[in-house]
């Protein structure tokens, strides 16, 4: 019975479809937010006194699935420092046209020097201009920080970055020397124990902005 409608049920979809609300996105007049975790494209971050977090170890290479990058580590020195270790990434590109955006470089980055940004127009017409260079992909400095190579301005040791690192962060940058002088006390030695982490939700998140 009423098989005889068989061939017009299938308007019948169609004219419902035109009363539904409309999901397409004129891009690129109209640019959708992304979600907050969205793989964009990398950025290589810095501490808060300017300096890089890249070490030039290799590691996120290594754990890239597509080979899409490349490091070349470099030494620093007393004179021409980079990063607050021995090391720094001298040389940094990543290939947009192999990478995939899973984020597996960014776990196995050991200082959270790599991370993802939520930028997505990565396109572009020329092979060439897909190889991001360091350049391109180091953060850019935030009021207070300072263009490298330059000395460790928030302490003379490495523990001092990684101890304090978080606090620095969520300074202001007009507090980040008194809050240095605090916590080495008057003989500059540092305090103990540790200082405490920022309260949860004040931490910057290392995504976001040059930290
Ligand atoms: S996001 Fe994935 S594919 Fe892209 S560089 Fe990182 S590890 Fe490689
Ligand atoms: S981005 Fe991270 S994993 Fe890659 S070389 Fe620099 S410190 Fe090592």
């Amino acid at each position: 019975m009423l098989d005889f409608l068989n061939p017009v049920k299938g308007f019948a979809v169609t004219f419902r479809q035109m009363f539904r609300k409309v999901d397409t996105v004129e891009y690129p007049e109209v640019k959708k937010p992304t979600a907050p975790r969205y793989h964009g494209r990398h950025q290589l971050n810095r501490w808060p006194d300017g300096l890089e977090k890249c070490i030039g170890c290799e590691l996120c290479a290594w754990a890239c699935p597509a080979d899409a990058i490349y490091v070349e580590g470099g030494s620093n020195t007393e004179s021409e420092r980079y990063s607050p270790g021995e090391r720094y990434g001298a040389v940094y590109q990543i290939n947009y046209l192999r990478c995939i955006l899973c984020g597996l470089c960014v776990e196995a980055c050991p200082t959270r020097a790599l991370t993802m940004t939520n930028e997505y127009e990565l396109a572009n017409d020329s092979r060439e201009s897909l190889i991001w260079t360091k350049e391109q992909l180091v953060a850019p400095l935030q009021p207070g920080m300072e263009a490298p190579p330059h000395p460790m301005r928030l302490g003379d040791s490495e523990e001092d970055y990684y101890r304090l690192g978080p606090s620095f962060a969520a300074a202001q940058p007009t507090d980040l020397l008194s809050m240095l002088a605090r916590s080495r006390g008057a003989d500059g030695a540092p305090d103990a124990p540790a200082a405490e982490p920022p309260a949860e939700g004040s931490e910057p998140r290392a995504d976001a902005g040059g930290t």
